[in-house]
């Protein structure tokens, strides 16, 4: 096992990684910028270095930096969180040319699941299903891309090859409408993901994101760990998830997870991942593989009782899964609320200092969060500010215990998303289960903001 672990990363998942290694007797090094030196969790971590000043390009985005923090402090392994460079397979590559291991996949694996296009293509010659579209990128020439939408058929979505973080996508209903959108689609991931390629997909129009968390080790044994269901979301972000989807035939699932698994022992997966899906009319389709840590990586934790992070860090050390599928029995039902710092309807980040901070407790109820009262939330990064997550033997328990836990957290200083999921717990369609990918939009056009 390690000795010293340097965590990229900075807020609760920094924590999150902080409390694996310490269980496992691992020193830490945490990294920071200029905005985060005064963090609490900075201070709880072995050593500290700042790596730069607040903006992320500069900090947790500056590989040179974070490998000079590596070799002065002396640490073995690098853990990238979720988000900055978690998904950056020359960082990866960079890590282990420097002699330090790599906390997630082979960069290998990183790249060819980074690229959407062909994680896709993997997934067919593994047998995943996924969205029925184009083979590989557009080509340039416009009678081509009519042509390739027409075998779609109407609606299709254009997405970009390096997408992420649900930017990257346009949905075109009508011909009229879609060469504008493929140029403006290309535009927009050479500006953001520095690949201009694109894609089309069926647009699906009433499906649910399912998701499928694998742990795989360097031997080709893989398991998969139940599903997720993350269909609660705004601007194709995640605010809400829970495990297992509820109102889904396990066999169903069972099926596609053992696939999942499959495809890792098939592609020679390392690590944690999320194998993520659209599901309509009974049918699963790939859409994207996440080859890291997710945000919403405790609901799982809370149904099967297995630490993800420190899985990951066994894996990364060489050790081999001892946890066999047979072993992985899912219990109960894990809600996870995001708590942001916005507004909760007009969603306006709202950084600022954290005047009063009190989290709930109670039987299966957990809080992964830096904040505290005196924290300042910065402005310069995501607007997250911790996750509340509660477990019950059944759904309906895990939402009398997350309305309990959400009526008792109190936030003040700034605004938070906390009302919004408190509509949530008591929102009829939420409570039957099983809404889709477009319920909260359409939701929020509804919601009055509560009087205070
Ligand atoms: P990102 O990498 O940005 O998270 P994903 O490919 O995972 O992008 O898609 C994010 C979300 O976008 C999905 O959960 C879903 O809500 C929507 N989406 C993606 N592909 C489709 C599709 N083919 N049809 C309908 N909605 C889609």
């Amino acid at each position: 096992m390690f000795g010293k672990i340097l965590i990229a990363n900075r807020g609760e998942i920094a924590l999150r990684v902080q409390r694996a290694c310490r269980e496992l007797g691992i020193r830490t090094v945490v990294v920071h910028s200029e905005a985060d030196t005064d963090a609490k969790y900075v201070k709880l971590a072995d050593e500290s270095v700042c790596i730069g000043p607040a903006p992320a390009r500069d900090s947790y985005l500056n590989i040179p930096a974070i490998i000079s923090a590596a070799e002065v402090t002396d640490a073995e392994a690098i853990h990238p969180g979720y988000g900055f460079l978690s998904e950056n397979a020359d960082f990866a590559e960079r890590c282990e040319r420097s002699g330090f291991v790599f906390i997630g996949p082979r960069p290998e694996s990183i790249r060819l699941m980074g690229d959407k296009i062909t994680a896709k293509q993997a997934m067919v010659e593994a047998g995943v299903p996924t969205v029925p579209g184009s083979e590989g990128p557009l080509p340039e020439e416009p009678r081509d891309i009519v042509k390739i939408a027409r075998s779609i058929g109407y609606p299709v979505i254009v997405k970009a090859a390096g997408g992420g973080g649900g930017r990257g996508m346009r949905s075109v209903h009508t011909e009229a409408a879609l060469l504008a959108a493929v140029a403006l689609t290309r535009q927009e991931a050479q500006s953001a993901f520095g690949n201009p390629a694109v894609y089309l997909e069926k647009y699906l129009e009433n499906p649910r994101h399912i998701e499928i968390q694998v742990l795989a080790d360097q031997n080709k044994n893989a398991v998969w760990l139940g599903d997720r269901d993350c269909s609660m979301q705004r601007r194709h972000q995640k605010v809400l998830e829970e495990a297992p989807a509820p109102g889904i035939p396990r066999r169903l699932i069972e099926r596609v997870g053992e696939r999942c698994a499959e495809a890792c022992r098939k592609i020679d997966y390392r690590g944690a991942g999320t194998f993520e899906f659209l599901h309509e009319g009974g049918e699963f389709y790939f859409i994207e593989m996440n080859t890291r840590v997710q945000v919403e990586h405790p609901v799982t934790e809370m149904v099967t009782g297995v630490d993800i992070v420190q899985q990951q860090i066994r894996i990364a050390a060489g050790q081999k899964l001892v946890l066999k599928q047979r072993d992985v029995i899912p219990r109960g039902h894990a809600i996870e609320c995001r708590i942001n710092a916005e507004d909760p309807f007009k969603f306006t980040p709202s950084p600022g200092r954290i005047t009063a901070w009190h989290t709930p407790g109670g039987p299966g109820v957990r809080v992964d969060s830096h904040a505290y009262a005196g924290y300042f939330v910065p402005p310069h990064y995501d607007s997250m500010i911790g996750k509340v997550i509660c477990f019950g033997e059944n759904r309906s328990q895990a939402i009398a215990r997350m309305r309990i836990a959400l009526s008792e957290m109190v936030v003040e200083g700034i605004q938070t998303n906390i009302p919004l999921h408190r509509e949530l717990m008591l929102d009829e369609k939420f409570i039957q289960g099983g809404t889709s990918i477009h319920y909260l939009e359409n939701r929020l056009a509804a919601i009055r903001a509560p009087r205070s």
